[in-house]
């Protein structure tokens, strides 16, 4: 069976010294304790690096939070997988709907998620619906659509790594019932087949990160808040069936 994959998305938080968290969890959960857990943590670009290597030795993964796709240029700002891969990530996150709501398209998230396979890493790639579009009763067809529209080709069958994100629930300690994490993770699946894990994302927490990690096509977790603090992250890993 493959492992559960558990990510953090540190956002905008952190300075230098939290390169040091990868030990404390370390500490907390040590490797021979973790099971069957990929472990991955996804600081700001400028720690990245000295997070890396930190994890050396300790069996965590690093990843950025996004890239830019292009391979080079005059792009001021930005940063592409290649450069996060140098320095020692192995996983970007594309189409945060953080992101999105920056202005990102399915057409700009396919490319990120197409330039991060390129570059050798694997993607996260989120899809998730507004709260409008679940009142609608439109969110499985809407989660599809965004699905397919990002999904990176030529399909190579490399793995990416699937995380839906209930816009309304991230940040906001709203979840969805079991049932309806269930239903769009089995949507999911049958899009995608076996061999690509699918995340839940949205105000996981130790209190609910068991029921939730349980549920059939829930693979793991990408976690926002909760990630901030060794303990609450190192629980939810432990929650892990
Ligand atoms: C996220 O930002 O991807 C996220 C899931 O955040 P939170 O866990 O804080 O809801």
């Amino acid at each position: 069976m493959t492992n559960s994959f558990l990510a953090a998305n540190w956002k905008l938080h952190g300075d230098m010294t939290w390169a040091d968290k990868i030990t404390q969890f370390d500490q907390i959960i040590p490797v021979s304790k973790r099971g069957n857990i990929d472990i991955c943590i996804c600081p700001p670009f400028p720690f990245i690096a000295a997070l890396s290597a930190a994890a050396k030795g300790v069996n965590i993964y690093t990843g950025a939070q996004a890239s830019d796709p292009r391979s080079s240029g005059a792009h001021t700002g930005q940063v592409n997988a290649a450069m996060v891969k140098s320095a020692g990530a192995s996983y970007v996150i594309a189409g945060h709907s953080e992101r999105r709501a920056m202005g990102e398209c399915n057409t700009d998230v396919k490319s990120q998620a197409e330039a991060i396979l390129t570059a050798g890493l694997t993607p996260i790639l989120c899809v998730g619906e507004s709260l409008e579009t679940r009142e609608e009763g439109e969110a499985d067809n809407f989660v599809s659509e965004q699905l397919k529209a990002c999904w990176p080709e030529p399909d190579k069958g490399t793995e990416v790594i699937i995380a839906y994100e209930p816009i309304w629930a991230i940040g906001t300690g709203k979840v969805p019932s079991s049932g309806d994490i269930a239903a769009m993770h089995k949507t999911i699946r049958d899009i995608t087949g076996p061999n690509h894990r699918i995340l839940y994302g949205g105000s996981v927490k130790p209190a609910n990160a068991k029921e939730i990690l349980a549920l059939k096509n829930v693979n793991g977790a990408l976690v926002g808040g909760a990630s901030l603090d060794m303990e609450s992250f190192a629980a939810i890993a432990s929650a892990a069936p």
